[in-house]
């Protein structure tokens, strides 16, 4: 990983979309810092941006939202960009509370909604 720090992407399945049209309208902005993302996400941002820089991790249900939470203890995430279905029940939403937890203890910037994401990606330098 280079030495600046990591905008981090993670998607439910049902805004993996809205997080593929997020990142192609910002393909230019993104594109100036390195991309972590959880596997099945990290596929969809490659396809929509084939240019970006992004480390795909282990799919979210299978320790990937886990992978990204330690990133964020070792200090190597600047943002959380994170699409969530607020209308599915997950079977990995322990991790989920476990990395929002991690973003609150270490004080990242994390957004849960497309509105929150486009503001705090306008305020990256
Ligand atoms: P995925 O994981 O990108 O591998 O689908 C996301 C999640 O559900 O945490």
């Amino acid at each position: 990983m280079t030495e600046r720090k990591a905008i981090a992407l993670i998607a439910h399945d049902q805004k993996k979309d809205d997080l593929a049209d997020f990142a192609r309208s910002h393909r230019k902005a993104m594109s100036a810092y390195p991309i972590v993302a959880t596997g099945t996400t990290g596929g969809r941002i490659l396809e929509a941006c084939p240019d970006l820089d992004v480390t795909r991790l282990k799919s979210g249900p299978l320790g990937g939202d886990q992978q990204i939470g330690a990133l964020i203890a070792t200090g190597e995430v600047a943002l959380v960009l994170f699409f969530v279905d607020p209308l599915t029940a997950m079977p990995h939403d322990v991790d989920v509370k476990a990395l929002m937890r991690l973003a609150i203890v270490y004080d990242v910037p994390m957004a849960l909604n497309r509105a929150t994401a486009e503001r705090l990606l306008s305020t990256l330098d």
